[in-house]
This record gives structure tokens, sequence and C-alpha cells, in this order.
């Protein structure tokens, strides 16, 4: 799917990590701002392993905005060696982000 991230479109790519090698037990997703590519793990090898997380569809949504928050701040001018580079500041972002919206729908002040 595109995605228009401040006037430049990134495709996001939802593909098996078997598929990409830049896809690893340490690493569900990346954005590739020289490519405008945010790619993300299916989660489908993931579902196979016990020990995996038990909901998988969640935290592959949380990785997307994840990696489009990473996109963002790219086309922001923020990158590495700055706050924005921060994988604990994006991950906080990512995670919260679905709570901050609730919070700002129910004050009406979207
Ligand atoms: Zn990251």
């Amino acid at each position: 799917m595109k995605i228009n991230i401040l006037g430049t479109e990134y495709t996001v790519d939802i593909t098996p990590a078997s598929e990409d090698p830049r896809l690893t037990d340490i690493n569900d997703g990346y954005t590739d701002t020289t490519e405008k590519v945010c790619v993300i793990d299916d989660m489908s090898e993931a579902e196979k392993d016990i020990c995996s997380k038990g909901d998988l569809k969640k935290y592959r949504k949380q990785v997307v905005r994840h990696e489009l928050l990473h996109a963002f701040l790219f086309e922001s001018g923020l990158d590495v060696n700055s706050w924005a580079g921060n994988e604990e500041m994006i991950d906080w972002f990512a995670i919260q982000f679905p709570k901050i919206t609730k919070a700002f729908d129910e004050a009406d002040c979207m």
C-alpha cells in the first residue's frame, strides 16, 4: 500500500521474513528512507513459533506504526543523531499513539 508521508509517497510492504533478509529475529520491520519503503514482517512464520507473542496481528500493527513514525521523522528533517533516532522513543509513540488518539477523541480536541 502507498502512504503519503508529508508529501512523499512511501510503500508499506508487509511480507514474510523469509522473503527479505533485512527482517530478522530481532528486526520485525525497517524503513529505508532512500527507497521510501517501510517493510514489516507479516508474522506468518512467527505464528508457527510457540514462543511468539500471543496477538501477532496487534503486534504487527504496532510495528507498522513504528516504521511510519521513522518515515515521518525522516521527512521532517529528523533522523539519526537526534532524539528522533532513539528506538525507545519511537516505540513509545508507536505503542501509546492509539491511547493518545482515543483520549483526544474523547476530549473532542482533534
Ligand atoms: Zn525503529
